[in-house]
């Protein structure tokens, strides 16, 4: 009998997978480590979803998600056209990569031996989403992670061209903006400088967390043709569970993607939900407030117990601890019932990323430090 590893392909077998962050059920564990909205969807989604709870689930659903694409058309002044639905905006970047980039291995036999890397490039900052590498290594596309500033902020346009090895052809350029897990807001005109200065490929702007944020990116992804803003229903609007985000921008990028997606890749319910959240967004509006006042007061709340809290434009905060390596905060704040994130990875391994959760549970995770610092 062979070995089963030998049926799997070698890049698959030597790729380290992402990692998401832990659903533990421990009751009574204040769960603040994979930025989900701690306020429920709004009660008219919820009514939405289980009157659609009938014989109908075992017809498919509508397979480009028609309605919601409308209904986001509307909202962001476009056409259908400029919008595909995803199941999550995780399959969105993972059909980017596929559709803009060439695997490495295949560049020569379809652009001669002088074909340029380029091609087969994905490029990031670092730190940002940890599963932009991921997507490049299952698709065996090269990297190009590019560091940020000390301070997490975005290099010039001047600074990527002196140095920084930004690649401006690169096939597919992934920013998080507001960056993760930094939570560092970048400015809309800064995006533009260096959307305009990316001389080929195509640059998504990730806008993952962009409604607790001062200022959104979504007109360059109209104003430009290689420019695609990726955005969510999971984090501001509350329906993680669903897995339903969304990709604006020129109609043939987005015809393109539309070509290599699975036929229904959207759930029923999980269209049902995004348009029923389309109709209520006031009710949302008031939570970004709430959950934005309760970062400011947990972020000047830690600062005054000795953290390094970074200013935020997200749902979370990125916290250095005092005292103790923040792997060791981890556990602490576990012992404590406080759930929170830490990273590996060297440039955030001193920090503890904590979602934003409701006045209470920010109260109960300040009290947890207290305890800890005695
Ligand atoms: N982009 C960023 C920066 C994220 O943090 C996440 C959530 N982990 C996503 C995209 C994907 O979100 P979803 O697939 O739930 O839409």
């Amino acid at each position: 009998m062979k070995k089963k590893s030998n049926l799997i392909r070698p890049l698959v077998r030597e790729l380290h997978a992402y990692v998401p962050g832990e659903q533990p059920k421990i009751k009574g564990l204040i769960k603040l480590n994979t930025n989900e909205n701690p306020y429920p969807p709004s009660p008219r989604v919820l009514a939405a979803v289980k009157a659609a709870v009938d014989d109908r689930l075992r017809l498919y659903p509508n397979p480009t998600a028609q309605a919601l694409r409308e209904k986001l058309a509307k909202l962001h002044g476009c056409a259908p056209e400029n919008l595909i639905v995803g199941n999550g905006s995780d399959e969105l970047l993972a059909l980017a990569v596929r559709a803009f980039v060439e695997p490495s291995k295949g560049l020569n036999a379809i652009f001669g031996k002088q074909a340029d890397r380029s091609k087969a490039t994905v490029q990031y900052f670092t730190p940002s989403y940890s599963l932009y590498p991921v997507l490049a290594d299952i698709h065996g596309a090269a990297k190009n992670a590019v560091p940020l500033k000390l301070d997490f902020a975005l290099p010039s346009v001047t600074e990527l061209k002196g140095g920084r090895e930004w690649n401006f052809s690169a096939a597919l350029s992934l920013v998080t903006t507001p960056n993760a897990p930094s939570g560092c807001g970048y400015k809309t005109s800064a995006l533009e400088t260096l959307c305009r200065a990316q001389k080929r490929g195509v640059v998504v702007l990730d806008e993952a967390y962009v409604d607790f944020a001062n200022e959104n990116a979504l007109n360059l992804a109209l104003k430009y043709p290689h420019v695609l803003v990726a955005r969510t229903f999971s984090k501001a609007y509350s329906l993680c569970f669903q897995r339903v985000g969304y990709l604006v921008g020129h109609p043939e990028l987005i015809a393109a993607l539309d070509k290599i997606r699975d036929s229904y890749n959207v759930n029923g319910l999980g269209q049902i939900a995004a348009t029923a959240t389309l109709d209520d967004l006031k009710y949302y509006r008031a939570n970004f407030k709430e959950i934005i006042a309760t970062r400011e007061w947990l972020s000047r709340e830690l600062t005054e117990l000795g953290f390094r809290v970074l200013p935020s434009q997200a749902n979370f905060i990125l916290a250095a601890p005092p005292s103790f390596p923040a792997e060791d905060w981890l556990q602490k704040l576990r012992d404590q019932k406080v759930l929170v994130r830490w990273f590996r990875a060297p440039e955030v391994k001193d920090f503890l990323r904590i979602t934003i959760g409701t006045p209470a549970e920010a109260e109960a995770l300040v009290k947890a430090v207290r305890k800890i610092l005695g």
